[in-house]
Protein backbone atom coordinates (compact mmCIF):
# COMPACT_ATOMS: atom_id res chain seq x y z
CA UNK A 1 0.00 0.00 0.00
CA UNK A 2 1.24 3.41 -0.52
CA UNK A 3 1.03 6.22 1.68
CA UNK A 4 -1.89 8.36 1.25
CA UNK A 5 -2.44 11.90 0.54
CA UNK A 6 -4.10 15.39 2.41
CA UNK A 7 -5.23 18.06 0.74
CA UNK A 8 -5.15 20.63 3.56
CA UNK A 9 -5.95 24.46 3.91
CA UNK A 10 -3.38 26.86 5.98
CA UNK A 11 -4.55 26.67 9.22
CA UNK A 12 -4.81 30.55 10.14
CA UNK A 13 -7.93 31.02 12.27
CA UNK A 14 -7.62 31.90 15.81
CA UNK A 15 -8.50 29.04 18.43
CA UNK A 16 -10.70 29.12 21.22
CA UNK A 17 -9.18 27.99 25.04
CA UNK A 18 -12.19 25.64 25.28
CA UNK A 19 -10.58 23.70 22.55
CA UNK A 20 -7.21 23.20 23.75
CA UNK A 21 -6.25 19.75 25.07
CA UNK A 22 -3.09 18.81 26.82
CA UNK A 23 -0.39 18.30 24.92
CA UNK A 24 -1.22 21.05 22.70
CA UNK A 25 1.18 24.29 22.68
CA UNK A 26 -0.55 28.13 22.30
CA UNK A 27 0.23 31.72 22.60
CA UNK A 28 -1.40 34.64 23.58
CA UNK A 29 -2.21 37.79 20.81
CA UNK A 30 0.08 39.97 22.70
CA UNK A 31 2.64 37.45 23.84
CA UNK A 32 3.16 35.35 20.78
CA UNK A 33 6.91 34.67 21.09
CA UNK A 34 6.15 33.30 24.28
CA UNK A 35 5.02 29.13 23.51
CA UNK A 36 3.32 27.69 26.49
CA UNK A 37 2.37 24.05 26.75
CA UNK A 38 -0.71 22.82 28.07
CA UNK A 39 -0.62 19.93 30.54
CA UNK A 40 -3.87 19.64 32.07
CA UNK A 41 -7.46 21.08 31.03
CA UNK A 42 -10.65 21.06 33.18
CA UNK A 43 -13.82 23.37 32.65
CA UNK A 44 -16.37 25.00 35.38
CA UNK A 45 -20.00 25.98 34.02
CA UNK A 46 -20.28 29.26 35.95
CA UNK A 47 -23.72 29.50 34.38
CA UNK A 48 -25.33 29.12 30.46
CA UNK A 49 -23.52 32.13 29.73
CA UNK A 50 -20.07 31.77 31.27
CA UNK A 51 -17.26 29.10 31.29
CA UNK A 52 -14.40 29.12 33.02
CA UNK A 53 -11.14 26.93 32.01
CA UNK A 54 -8.23 26.23 34.02
CA UNK A 55 -5.06 25.66 31.88
CA UNK A 56 -2.72 24.03 33.70
CA UNK A 57 0.67 24.81 32.44
CA UNK A 58 4.16 24.25 33.60
CA UNK A 59 4.21 25.69 37.10
CA UNK A 60 1.38 27.81 36.75
CA UNK A 61 -2.70 27.70 36.04
CA UNK A 62 -4.89 29.97 34.31
CA UNK A 63 -8.69 31.02 34.63
CA UNK A 64 -9.75 32.15 31.48
CA UNK A 65 -13.10 32.72 29.93
CA UNK A 66 -13.65 29.75 27.45
CA UNK A 67 -14.29 32.05 24.38
CA UNK A 68 -10.85 33.37 25.52
CA UNK A 69 -8.95 33.36 21.73
CA UNK A 70 -5.14 32.13 21.73
CA UNK A 71 -2.95 31.51 18.73
CA UNK A 72 -2.30 27.32 18.43
CA UNK A 73 1.33 26.30 17.64
CA UNK A 74 0.45 22.77 17.94
CA UNK A 75 -2.23 20.96 17.91
CA UNK A 76 -2.07 17.62 17.25
CA UNK A 77 -5.65 15.96 16.22
CA UNK A 78 -6.61 12.91 14.90
CA UNK A 79 -9.15 13.28 12.05
CA UNK A 80 -11.41 10.61 10.96
CA UNK A 81 -11.65 11.35 6.50
CA UNK A 82 -13.19 9.35 4.09
CA UNK A 83 -11.55 8.75 1.01
CA UNK A 84 -12.72 11.50 -1.69
CA UNK A 85 -11.97 7.86 -3.89
CA UNK A 86 -13.26 4.53 -2.64
CA UNK A 87 -15.05 6.47 0.80
CA UNK A 88 -13.26 4.06 3.25
CA UNK A 89 -12.60 6.33 6.15
CA UNK A 90 -9.01 6.77 7.95
CA UNK A 91 -7.61 7.90 10.54
CA UNK A 92 -5.28 10.32 9.84
CA UNK A 93 -2.65 12.63 12.42
CA UNK A 94 -2.34 16.23 11.79
CA UNK A 95 -0.36 19.03 13.43
CA UNK A 96 -3.28 21.60 12.61
CA UNK A 97 -1.18 24.54 12.80
CA UNK A 98 1.50 22.98 10.77
CA UNK A 99 -0.17 20.27 8.31
CA UNK A 100 -2.69 22.57 7.69
CA UNK A 101 -6.73 21.90 8.30
CA UNK A 102 -7.69 18.93 6.42
CA UNK A 103 -10.13 19.22 3.30
CA UNK A 104 -9.69 16.19 1.78
CA UNK A 105 -8.17 12.88 1.41
CA UNK A 106 -7.24 9.70 -0.95
CA UNK A 107 -6.21 6.75 1.20
CA UNK A 108 -2.72 4.62 0.49
CA UNK A 109 -4.24 2.18 -1.75
CA UNK A 110 -4.60 4.81 -5.40
CA UNK A 111 -1.18 5.82 -4.52
CA UNK A 112 1.81 3.85 -6.37
CA UNK A 113 3.70 1.81 -3.51
CA UNK A 114 7.76 2.53 -3.91
CA UNK A 115 8.38 -0.88 -2.76
CA UNK A 116 5.76 -2.31 -5.12
CA UNK A 117 6.87 -5.45 -7.28
CA UNK A 118 5.58 -5.10 -10.86
ZN1 LIG B 1 -9.40 5.11 -1.17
Amino acid sequence: MGSYAVITLPFTRAVYVHELRPGDVFTFPDAPTTPLAVTAVSRTDVSSELALLRISLPGIQLHLPANTQVRARHMLRTVTLPCLLCEQPEDIDLDLPQDGEPLSFVCGRHTPDPEAKP
